[in-house]
Order: C-alpha cells, then structure tokens, then sequence
C-alpha cells in the first residue's frame, strides 16, 4: 500500500478533526495514536494521520517526534506530508511551529513550505498575512488569554519568522483569488529572493482548492484541516486518489456487545444521557464514591456485565453544575476530575475484557482516559454519527477490531447513544 497523503498532527483532537476532514473529502483515512510501530498493519487507506502531543511541549523533543512522525509516513510511500497545527496557530516565539516546519523542509528538501491556518466554514481567515477568528483577528480574540499559547500577534508573517530559521513570505488574496499557476509564479518568486516558507491568505473555500493544488507540488505544508481538505481535493481533482464511500470499510459489522460510558458534565450529555434513559439500562455512578476508590467501578462492571446479553447499556458519572461543584468543593477539582476520568477506563478495560466490541463515550477528556487505557493504536475513519463524531474503527488490536465513537460534551443532538449505535453495527 503506499499512502496518498501523509500528516502528522500536533494534538490528538485536531489529528480527529483532520482525519474526519478528509475522509468526507473521499480519502480512506486512518488516525494512528503516536508514532505507529512499524509493524502495524494498515488497511488499505489514502491517508494516515499520526497523532503527536506535541503542541506545546519543548521544541526540541516536537521536532524529534516529527521528524520520527515524518520518516514513518515517508516510509509508507507519502510524497507529501501535512504537518498539522491548530486553526488559531497556536505556539510561541520558542514554536512549535517554526521549529518543526525547518526540520520537516531540511528532510524533504522542499526550497518552500505553503502554511496556512486558514478554514473559512470554521470561521478561520487568513488576509494579507493576518489570521481572523471570526470577525476579530487573533490578538484581539480569546486566544489572547490562553493558558499555554497566548496569541498578540495576529500578522503570521511575523509570528513564524520569530519562530524560524528562514525568512517568511507573503502569498495574498489577489494571487490566490487569480488560482493555482498564480501562486506557483509567486511561490517561485519568494525562492528566487531566499524565502523558505509563504503564509498563504484564503478568505472564501474555494481559496483551498487553489491553495492544495499548488501544495501538492510540494512536499511539506503547514496547516490546520482547511489545507488538507484542499490537499484531499487536490489529490481526487487529479485522479490519483479515487473518492469512492471513504468511510465505508470502517462500517463493516462486527457484532457483539455494545455499551456507552457518559463522563461528560456538559449540557448537550446532560440531555442524551435523559433520553438514553428511555431506550436502554442507565447506571449513575455515585462520584463520590468513584473519589474513595475502585469499588464504584467494580460495582458498574458487575452491573454492565448481568445485562450486556440483553442489549447496549450506559454508566455515567454526568452530573449537573452543582453537583460537579459540590464535589470539586471537597475534593479538588483535578483530583475529581482525574478519578472518574481512571474510573471510567477501569470500566471500558474491564467491559471489553468482558467482550464489548462496540464502545460510545461521551467527553473530551474521558475519551482520551479510555483510549490510552485501551492501549488502541489507531482507528480507521467511518461515516459521521453526528457532524464532526464519526464511527471509528480500531487497528492494529489484538483482540480483534472493535467499533468506537469518541464524543466532545457538547457534541451530537439529543438522541445522541440512540443515533451512534444505530450505525455501530
Ligand atoms: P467534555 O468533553 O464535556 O469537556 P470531558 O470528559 O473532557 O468532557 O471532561 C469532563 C470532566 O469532568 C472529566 O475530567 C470527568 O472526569 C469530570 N467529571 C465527570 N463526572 C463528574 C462529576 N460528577 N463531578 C465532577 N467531575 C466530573
């Protein structure tokens, strides 16, 4: 098999967002969780994602990762690789941007690397050279305030050029409104006058399109999902992937036991979890119980484990506002939070121990507890439960393949379990 399209993302939700970007795009995509080992075995697939942490850890350690990220993918044949950063370019003068680009660039031997972060149905724009969320441009939007990454630069000419070795050029609206040979004449330009890497404006969609096609003469770009949707479009566009149900291998039955986990507190989980109640066997854990140790997850295994046979049942640990504080009040919250989080993997461990091959949870973070708990190396991309939830299928298990569907809070409409195991066959 030799992949159409490499990535390597920075965090394991935007390495979601952009698997499911390009699968409804048409590529067979798969989301490895790290750097994969090498005998993983793939299905067949156009594109492979690999999931990093690396967003705002020390650059040093980023661009090994990367590079080890890059070297795995190359090794499976991708000309072109995407190094996936946030919408919002979240980093510092110190990267992880810059660093991990100069790395990627010097591998590959590209003389320029396109970067955009730009994804205008998300509300993502790029305008000569200054990043819009929504109607503001960054430094005045609320990732002037985050923990990590603050961002008072909205120009991303200067933002990367603080964060790298070479120089940072311009390609803007005009030349890209004017399509893809404008931006290679452009592009060559910068090159002739030593400029190693170009932010590229884009204001509308169609601007993706462009912007993939002239990428795909490269071998690396930097971007958020908008560019790898114009990469996706690019590669369908020139017929060297064929867009055939991207997602439809992920959707193959695998039967067995189904079960849902609910460690989301949000609004939205709040009310699918109300309207689980009417379809299906619904235990609330005791949070308080969860904090003082195992025993809580034990009695929801057991619980699960007497009625798996008779159908799909939900254990929960959601609860409202109050009660969430009432409880982070006493215990903390990164203590509470933590334990239920462990809990709720004891639980998905011990009920796919049990045989559940299909398995819904519902929250960032719990997602991630399970996951990692799991030890699953990878999904392949299936058809959307809800917009931005697809159906993922695992690989490179041993127990054989499973069928999951990693829910943010706020995610899904009201009927949220009902729709996911309808498609989880
Ligand atoms: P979301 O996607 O809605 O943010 P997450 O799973 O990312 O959901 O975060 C929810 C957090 O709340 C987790 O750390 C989880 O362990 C914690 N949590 C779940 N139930 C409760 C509860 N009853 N009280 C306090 N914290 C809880």
């Amino acid at each position: 098999m030799t992949l159409k399209l490499g990535c390597v993302a920075d965090d394991y939700t935007g390495a979601s967002d952009l698997a499911n970007t390009l699968t409804r795009a048409g590529l067979r995509t798969v989301q490895t969780i790290g750097v994969p080992s090498d005998d993983l075995a793939l299905p067949e697939v156009d594109a492979v994602v690999v999931s990093l942490k690396s967003r705002s850890i020390e650059a040093a350690k980023a661009v090994a990762w990367s590079r080890d990220a890059d070297a795995w993918l190359r090794g499976r044949g991708a000309e072109h690789v995407l190094f996936k950063i946030c919408s919002t370019f979240d980093s510092t003068d110190a990267g992880n941007i810059g660093p991990v680009m100069d790395a990627l660039r010097a591998d590959a031997g590209d003389a320029i690397v396109l970067v955009t972060p730009a994804f205008p149905e998300t509300g993502r724009t790029v305008y000569q050279g200054n990043l819009f969320v929504g109607s503001v441009p960054l430094n005045e939007s609320p990732l002037k305030d985050h923990p990590l990454n603050p961002m008072h630069d909205a120009n991303l000419v200067r933002v990367l050029a603080r964060q790298s070795q070479t120089r940072i050029g311009l390609v803007n609206l005009a030349t890209v409104a004017r399509g893809a040979e404008a931006v290679r004449t452009r592009l060559a330009q910068l090159v002739s006058e030593g400029i190693g890497a170009a932010i590229v404006d884009a204001v509308f969609d169609a601007d993706l399109t462009t912007i993939g096609a002239a990428a795909l003469d490269h071998r690396v770009s930097v971007g958020a999902s908008g560019i790898g949707l114009g990469l996706a479009r690019a590669l369908v566009g020139s017929g060297r992937v064929v867009s055939a149900h991207a997602d439809a291998a992920a959707m193959a039955r695998v039967g067995g036991p189904a079960a849902c986990l609910a460690g989301s507190c949000s609004q939205a989980t709040l009310s699918q979890v109300a309207n689980a109640e009417k379809i299906m066997p619904v235990l609330h854990l005791d949070p308080e119980r969860v904090v003082e140790g195992p025993d809580e997850a034990r009695r929801a295994l057991g619980w699960a484990t007497d009625r798996l046979a008779d159908g799909p049942v939900l254990i929960a640990s959601s609860a409202t506002p109050d009660e969430v504080q009432t409880l982070q009040a006493r215990h903390g919250r990164e203590v509470a939070g933590y334990a239920i989080e462990q809990a709720m993997a004891d639980i998905a461990e011990g009920l796919v121990l049990g045989g559940v091959k299909r398995l819904v949870v519902a929250g960032g973070e719990t997602s991630g507890a399970v996951v990692d708990r799991l030890k699953i190396p990878g999904f392949l991309v299936g058809a959307e439960i809800a917009a931005g939830v697809p159906v993922l299928r695992t690989v490179g298990t041993q127990a054989g393949d499973m069928l999951l569907a990693l829910k943010s809070g706020n995610f899904g409409g009201p009927q949220f379990f009902a729709d996911a195991l309808r498609l989880m066959r």
